[in-house]
């Protein structure tokens, strides 16, 4: 545990009313670092420009002063230089630098594995058949070729494309080609012949085999139909996962990310981000949620790793899913689907279970966060953590949080749940939450505003790649405007739930630390806490709500190190 004797000086004339220093010189207790630290640690590294703190004691600073991974002075720039020694490194800002964003709900395999696949968005078949070739000229002798995004209805004549298309350009390698939605995949004749997709395969339960008139498959499969492609798919392996996870962490830095909560590992991923950690190759805090069942045997027996590596990674809770997506109609409703009467979606862990697990986990000192979606599945959760005892200390979640009724709102308020939302889904259940859930329940529906009147703790995250985007620009986009990534509709989805700029940005900062339990070493630009932070293009406060989406990542610190800055990674 990280004990810091500190104490906080105020330096110099107050010269800006909003701009003073405020310098913590830690006199860091020995376990910290080493062996060299029972005296005042100067800077090592001023950073010069515009924070926006987000500390309500001193909301604006013209320089912050790091020693090591903490900040030690924050304040004006005279002041703060005043500090350091002649061979302190100065790092001029370009842009406007906020605490850094954190993703509370995100997959970083899942991206990874995203990252190596063809991306198909917004291409014509034929640039599609030839991005295809391009990829089977490179591959090993066959290699599988992965893709998606491709959408039919950018097409003329705007018709589902066949196995023979992929032929022409791959006879010897599987082709793999999700549509956007991921309810379907284009494949060619070798994946059909390695899946065993014939004339004679019958349809899989909640699945479709697209078949042409004499009933040979067309190369489509449809929702469950899918699984026989995955079922025969290479696993990956270990250093494939290791690439895949190395790749999203990259791509965070660059989306201006410091920290994400990672919703759902397995023993073999904590161990490749132990391995990063210990050869200091973690470029981003990962908070990794354990889910399965071996990863949580192992954990219960173990108990918690709340501190690996100065806050750069925390095992301590378990990830469940209660149920399914909303789209789908998978999420578990109390009432069946409007556009589908008689289902009420899916209930993937029973109240039995449930039960077990949170008091085994309580028991342990874990913290548990359900997924629930549905609004049934959301009261399932809160009734097992209200009849289980736990307690606010303990900050369950349930993660997205997407069907809200009014009495479990206050519920979660009583309990002192976190909300851990994931705002980009705006876009997309714009246009379709209203078919499923009516016009009576689609108030339920990614409650924003209605959370924070109502004093709910708030996290927010993207859930990418399970969204269209873990861009947190698009996130505090979605908060403030209720718009998709195109900026529809120009009113806002249910606008009543949009929030400030200031609310959106805790929720990015504050809001995951908290959900973290790492509220004292982020969440705000403050002396004492870690250094990480984001630099934007521009002061988002002065930004007009429907140009927050053209704010560009400029520059990503963690823990005092650059990991990203624009034109140089
Ligand atoms: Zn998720």
């Amino acid at each position: 545990m990280i004990r810091l004797s500190q104490f906080m000086i105020r330096m110099g004339g107050f010269r800006a009313p909003s701009v003073f220093l405020v310098a913590l010189f830690t006199l860091l207790a020995t376990q910290v670092l080493g062996q060299h630290q029972s005296r005042l640690s100067k800077p090592d590294t001023i950073f010069i420009g515009q924070f926006l703190t987000l500390d309500p004691g001193y909301p604006q600073a013209e320089a912050i002063a790091v020693s090591a991974d903490r900040i030690v002075a924050v304040g004006s720039r005279s002041e703060v230089e005043a500090l350091a020694n002649k061979d302190a490194r100065k790092i001029s800002i370009p842009g406007v630098a906020l605490p850094g964003f954190a993703d509370a709900h995100i997959h970083v395999e899942g991206i990874g594995e995203q990252l190596e696949r063809l991306d198909l968005r917004g291409l014509s078949k034929a640039q599609i058949l030839e991005k295809v070739a391009g990829a089977v000229h490179s591959a090993p002798p066959g290699g599988w070729i992965y893709g998606e995004g491709w959408d039919q209805g950018f097409w003329r004549p705007a018709v589902f494309p066949t196995a023979k298309e992929l032929d022409a350009v791959s006879r010897d390698h599987p082709v793999v080609l999700g549509r956007i939605d991921g309810h379907s995949t284009w494949v060619n004749s070798k994946m059909l012949a390695l899946a065993k997709i014939s004339r004679d395969t019958p349809d899989p339960s909640g699945g479709l085999i697209r078949r042409d008139a004499v009933g040979d498959p067309t190369g489509m499969l449809v929702d469950h139909a899918q699984e026989l492609v995955s079922a025969v798919s290479p696993k990956p392996t270990h250093a494939d996962r290791e690439r895949h996870i190395r790749a999203a962490l990259q791509q965070f830095t660059r989306l201006g990310l410091t920290s994400v909560h990672d919703a759902g590992v397995d023993l073999d991923t904590i161990a490749i981000y132990k391995d990063l950690l210990k050869r200091g190759e973690l470029p981003v805090r990962v908070y990794a949620m354990a889910a399965g069942d071996a990863a949580r045997t192992h954990y219960l027996t173990s108990g918690p790793e709340p501190d690996l590596g100065h806050g750069m990674l925390a095992v301590r809770s378990f990830k469940l899913v209660l149920d399914g997506a909303l789209g789908s109609r998978g999420a578990e409703m109390t009432e069946a689907y409007s556009d589908a009467p008689g289902e009420h979606g899916l209930q993937l862990v029973k109240d039995a279970e449930l039960a077990q697990i949170v008091s085994a986990a309580r028991h342990k000192g874990f913290q548990v966060n359900t997924h629930a979606i549905g609004d049934h599945a959301v009261t399932r959760a809160l009734d097992a953590f209200e009849k289980g005892g736990v307690t606010r200390e303990e900050r369950f979640r349930v993660e997205h949080a997407s069907t809200v009724t009014n009495d479990d709102l206050s519920r979660f308020v009583r309990l002192g749940i976190i909300a851990s939302i994931q705002p980009v889904f705006v876009g997309e259940y714009g246009r379709w939450a209203e078919d499923r859930v009516g016009a009576s329940r689609v108030h339920w529906v990614l409650r924003t505003r209605d959370f924070l009147n109502a004093g709910v703790a708030l996290a927010s995250g993207s859930d990418y790649p399970a969204s269209d985007s873990g861009s947190p620009i698009a996130t505090l986009h979605c908060l403030v405007t209720r718009q998709s990534a195109d900026g529809k509709p120009q009113a806002g989805w249910y606008s009543d739930q949009r929030v400030e700029v200031d609310q959106a940005l805790r929720m990015m900062t504050a809001g995951p630390a908290f959900a973290a339990f790492q509220e004292k070493d982020l969440g705000s630009l403050t002396a004492g806490r870690y250094a990480d932070f984001t630099v934007v293009s521009a002061n988002p406060y002065q930004t007009p709500s429907n140009d927050l989406r053209t704010l560009t990542i400029r520059m990503t610190v963690v823990a005092g190190k650059v990991t990203y800055e624009v034109g140089k990674n």
